[in-house]
């Protein structure tokens, strides 16, 4: 178990001054809170378990969160607790606040210090309740916790491996495939990925929702007949208030030869709470509009989680999740399974695998491309077939994304085709002319 020593009053002090300016410069450019940050208690020992409960959810936090939340902010109140504006004013974004929670290794702590112009670090409180605990080899602690690992860049990676500032015909807007834009809508999240493909962009402040470059891409969109699937991502959309969003929607809405709206989020995993009955309501106004949620593991998906998830199904929003290949996170059948399992009962369809990207400083993420064939080998007719994504490698250099398959055709023989089951049995299928 992992045990947590008290420290002195005056360091927590400066974490909460750090904290509260910090968050006091953000507010400029963001949409969160004005709230300033709340301290932090002392933090104990303790271990948080949670688990997905589908049969009956609990009304409210459910327990695990209650326990962190009096032992870390004893003065603050559920319904703080509970408002996303709150979450993303006092996340852990410094070395000081990072070590009230967590006994960091010497990569982590050096990593820390030495972020300045790499990804920033940020974890909302309530996902830093789900790290609290376990130790450093903890799978979510791996994807949020920045290593020292990040800083080498190995041979093939790349600031921008998929060429995205290449194919950008105008600030924030990438135009890759024909029938379809990557709207980056601001580059703010409230927590950040390690792995981020988008890393050289996210977190670093120049990325704002700026009403003159968002009608610079409108522009773009509307005299170009041919888009008709809007992805707007970032950063993360769903950490725009209410009323940029729909103004956002309403504007991409009124192009007629735009016929679907994505919204890809990491909101439901690391912010559930932002997904308010307002805000799903606004949202319905705006279909036929799809979201790609991004889970990466089993522990993401708490109950705050599923209720987000169920919130946006029952407005009708097809959601899908695009989930990143990660060694020593998700790298066996046995995770991808439970993960997979997990977002059906979430009402989340399981659609891409991705094998991670080659950005600097990811080798220490990066699997083989054989251990994504071997999960779907271990997935494809052990599982549901919803249950299986599409193992997708995203071409270096802008090519899109190539789908990969185990090899299930064996060969031809005598007019028919030679397959082979999930077993590893061979059949024969009469081939047609
Ligand atoms: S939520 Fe998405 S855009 Fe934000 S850091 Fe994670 S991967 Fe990058």
């Amino acid at each position: 178990m992992h045990i947590h020593q008290r420290r002195p009053a005056k360091i927590r002090a400066d974490v909460n001054s750090s904290c509260a300016n910090t968050v006091a410069a953000e507010v400029e450019e963001e949409p969160p809170s004005q709230q300033a940050a709340t301290p932090i208690s002392p933090p104990a020992e303790q271990k948080i378990q949670h688990k997905l409960s589908i049969q009956s959810l609990p009304p409210d936090t459910p327990t695990p969160r209650r326990r962190f939340k009096h032992l870390y902010y004893p003065t603050v109140t559920e319904r703080q607790w509970n408002d996303w504006r709150w979450q993303i004013a006092n996340r852990v974004h410094t070395l000081v606040q990072l070590e009230k929670f967590l006994d960091l290794t010497d990569r982590e702590r050096n990593a820390a210090m030495g972020l300045q112009t790499k990804l920033p670090l940020a974890i909302t409180p309530y996902f830093m309740s789900l790290l609290v605990g376990h130790g450093s080899d903890y799978a979510l602690r791996k994807t949020v916790v920045p290593v020292v690992d990040e800083f080498v860049k190995s041979v093939g990676e790349d600031d921008d491996p998929l060429g995205e500032d290449t194919q950008s015909p105008v600030p924030g807007l990438v135009h890759r495939y024909p029938d379809r834009v990557l709207f980056l809508t601001l580059d703010f999240c409230s927590t950040y990925c390690r792995y981020c493909t988008r890393s050289r962009v996210v977190g670093h402040g120049r990325l704002f929702f700026n009403r003159r470059r968002l009608e610079n891409a409108l522009d773009y969109i509307r005299r170009t007949p041919t888009v008709r699937d809007v992805l707007l991502s970032g950063g993360d959309p769903l950490t725009l208030g209410d009323a940029r969003l729909d103004w956002l929607l309403t504007q991409l809405r009124q192009i007629k030869h735009v016929e679907i709206i994505r919204i890809g989020t990491k909101i439901p995993a690391v912010l559930p709470q932002r997904v308010t009955p307002q805000l799903v309501k606004m949202l319905r106004r705006h279909h036929p509009l799809w979201m790609s949620l991004h889970f990466t593991h089993p522990d993401e998906c708490t109950p705050e989680s599923f209720r987000a998830c169920q919130r946006l199904a029952d407005a009708g929003i097809p959601l899908g999740s695009q989930t990143v290949l990660l060694k020593g996170v998700n790298d066996s059948v046995e995770t991808m399974s439970a993960l997979v399992h997990h977002l059906l009962q979430m009402r989340v369809r399981p659609y891409y695998l991705y094998q991670c990207d080659p950005i600097s400083g990811s080798a220490h993420f990066r699997t083989s491309v054989e251990k994504g064939l071997e999960i779907i080998r271990g997935l494809r007719g052990f599982t549901s077939g919803y249950a299986v994504p599409t193992y997708v490698i995203d071409a270096p250099g802008g090519g899109g994304k190539v789908p990969l398959m185990p090899e299930y055709v064996m060969g031809r023989e005598d007019g028919h085709v030679v397959l082979k089951n999930y077993e590893g049995n061979l059949y024969k299928y009469p081939d047609c002319c």
